[in-house]
């Protein structure tokens, strides 16, 4: 991917980034705007566009993305009282970076899982 890619130039080490976890294959790194006392992203060094691009292209590095996310959770001590794992995509998910990514929330109540009921 080119280098208009904000997470692929953190991947080449052109952004800073507080990374926390480093595999062969996923990178964590600490939200610039946390929303969380926790907020790690946990992404693919090699691009894809989103969660379900990733998971029909290369479901065995899905699993690697969602090992390493795994990991993050019980090193940062989230396993005890749980966290939240979330992949915005598309339009009305909300996706601002197109370079999947997994939120990984936690270290207080979360609240409910939407802000509204749009039911
Ligand atoms: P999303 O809306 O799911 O695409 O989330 C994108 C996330 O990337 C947001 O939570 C941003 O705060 C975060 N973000 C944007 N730029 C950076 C950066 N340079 N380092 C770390 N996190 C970032």
């Amino acid at each position: 991917m080119g280098t208009d890619c904000l997470f692929c130039r953190v991947v080449a080490g052109e952004i800073p980034a507080t990374v926390v976890r480093e595999t062969a294959s996923t990178l964590a790194f600490r939200d610039i705007d946390p929303k969380a006392p926790v907020h790690v992203l946990v992404i693919t060094k090699e691009h894809y566009a989103d969660v379900a691009t990733l998971a029909q292209d290369d479901p065995a590095l899905a699993g690697e993305l969602l090992a390493t996310a795994a990991a993050v959770a019980e090193d940062e001590g989230l396993l005890g009282d749980g966290f939240r794992l979330m992949f915005n995509t598309g339009v009305y998910g909300g996706q601002e970076v197109f370079h999947v990514h997994a939120h990984l929330l936690g270290g207080a109540p979360l609240g409910p899982m939407l802000a509204r009921n749009l039911a």
